[in-house]
């Protein structure tokens, strides 16, 4: 008996010391849904575009001024999912960053007739984390579901200028993450 509880202990003790305790506490990363056009993808008269790629997948980017810093800050501090047109081949974009690839959310359109939703609902609707999706525009079904649920944020880029600074503060303020330092 004596012996077991000194097994206990030492397994208390080692759970500490590797934080398992903690972890079980500490609040999820919250989460960034990020579409590509219209909000890091802005063609300008003027701006070369970057050719991300070659062959029947090429992908012409016109970067938003501070998509590279944003791009680092968001996968610093958010769970990120794309959540765009451009499904998987949205990628290229974290190559170009130097940033690891990450999941893209797909969907059928489902009863709302509208996928990006269905795709939200389906892998988000339980989470109570916070989830902040980053879009030029969603469907009036999107953003009356999003307005009933508190741990949601749609914050809506100009489709014709992008992704801004402000844009990016409120996300962060939203989400409870330092704000994006444009210096780095
Ligand atoms: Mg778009």
């Amino acid at each position: 008996m004596c012996q077991n509880n000194v097994f206990l202990g030492a397994a208390l003790d080692r759970s500490r010391a590797y934080g398992i305790l903690g972890i079980v506490t500490k609040p999820p990363r919250p989460v960034l849904l990020l579409d590509v056009d219209g909000v890091l993808n802005v063609p300008r008269t003027g701006c070369e575009a970057v050719r991300l790629a070659d062959g029947p997948y090429a992908w012409s980017f016109n970067p938003v001024e501070p998509a590279l810093p944003f791009l680092r800050w968001a996968w610093t501090h958010f769970a990120v999912h794309w959540l765009t047109s451009w499904r998987n081949a949205a990628n290229v974009i974290a190559g170009w960053a130097g940033l690891p690839k990450i999941t893209a959310l797909d969907a059928d359109a489902g009863v709302s007739g509208d996928w990006k939703l269905e795709a939200v609902k389906r892998r988000f609707a339980r989470r109570r984390c916070s989830v902040v999706w980053i879009e030029d525009g969603i469907s009036p079904a999107a953003l009356a579901w999003i307005g009933a649920r508190p741990n949601f944020r749609y914050v809506e880029t100009d489709p014709f200028k992008g992704l801004t600074t402000e844009h990016i503060r409120a996300a962060a303020e939203f989400a409870h993450v330092p704000e994006m330092g444009l210096g780095r």
